[in-house]
């Protein structure tokens, strides 16, 4: 577990299982998921819907795919 991310949000390197690809007007990015949630306040995603929503959704997505990620590799530590 050395591998550490850049992370284009904080400017700081994250470990691997705390980043996901992150799409930005310039591409993808890495970016902690810490930094995700915290932009993405319940109260923020309810007023500015439209545009929020699909940053949201497209956050969870990749979410999913690293979550579904660990739970494999948990699964193989437990076996
Ligand atoms: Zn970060």
């Amino acid at each position: 577990m050395t591998d550490k991310l850049y992370c284009y949000c904080c400017r700081n390197y994250h470990p691997a299982e705390q980043v996901v690809l992150y799409e930005t007007k310039v591409g993808k990015r890495w970016r902690c998921l810490r930094s995700i949630q915290a932009a993405q306040q319940p109260s923020q995603i309810r007023d500015a819907a439209g545009r929020q929503q699909s940053l949201e959704n497209r956050a969870r997505a990749s979410q999913q795919a690293r979550n579904s990620l660990q739970l494999r590799h948990s699964s193989l530590a437990f076996a």
